[in-house]
């Protein structure tokens, strides 16, 4: 099994993927994780206009065209973008459960977009947790009622803020 981190679209800065490197392999130990490089998309065309945000679950479902990745493999699709899925307003992240491709959304991690101040800190514990998280559904984890978990589903960044960064005793038996 390997978890490959795909940035796309704008670079994405070395220190996250570096930082997701680490926390990935604590997080799904015995698991390889590789850095590829940044992979082109023509974004305009998975972009609703109107709401200036990504249709996450079309990327999703070219990206998974694209690399056609084998059973053994969890495409980890990183983008700092906004984006939206369904009927939800914005997403954090999006997998296919128990599928091969997830992907995380850097944009609404950032204090900067609700005009707070930058903090380094705070969004890097953001990026590891939605990671983590959306990669737990990729193993086949649902979200845990254990508000503690990273599996908790994040309605807001409060939860994810008060959430760890790591599973449960029971969601970490279920991996
Ligand atoms: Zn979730
Ligand atoms: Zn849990």
């Amino acid at each position: 099994m390997e978890i490959i981190l795909q940035p796309i679209e704008k670079d994405i800065a070395n220190d996250i993927l570096n930082l997701l490197y680490d926390s990935l392999s604590t997080a799904f130990n015995n698991i390889n994780v590789t850095i590829a490089p940044t992979l082109q998309v023509n974004i305009q065309n998975f972009m609703n206009r109107q709401r200036n945000q990504l249709k996450s679950p079309v990327l999703l479902h070219w990206i998974l065209e694209k690399m056609k990745p084998t059973k053994e493999m969890k495409i980890l699709v990183i983008c700092d973008m906004d984006a939206y899925s369904g009927e939800l307003n914005f997403v954090f992240g999006e997998a296919h459960l128990r599928g091969s491709i997830a992907a995380i959304y850097l944009a609404r991690l950032k204090q900067e977009f609700y005009d707070l101040e930058s903090n380094e800190l705070v969004f890097y514990d953001r990026v590891t947790k939605e990671a983590i998280h959306e990669l737990g559904h990729s193993f086949g984890l649902f979200h845990c009622n254990n508000k503690k978990c990273v599996m908790h589903f994040s309605n807001s960044l409060y939860d994810t803020d008060f959430k760890n960064k790591i599973f449960c005793k029971n969601c970490k038996k279920f991996l």
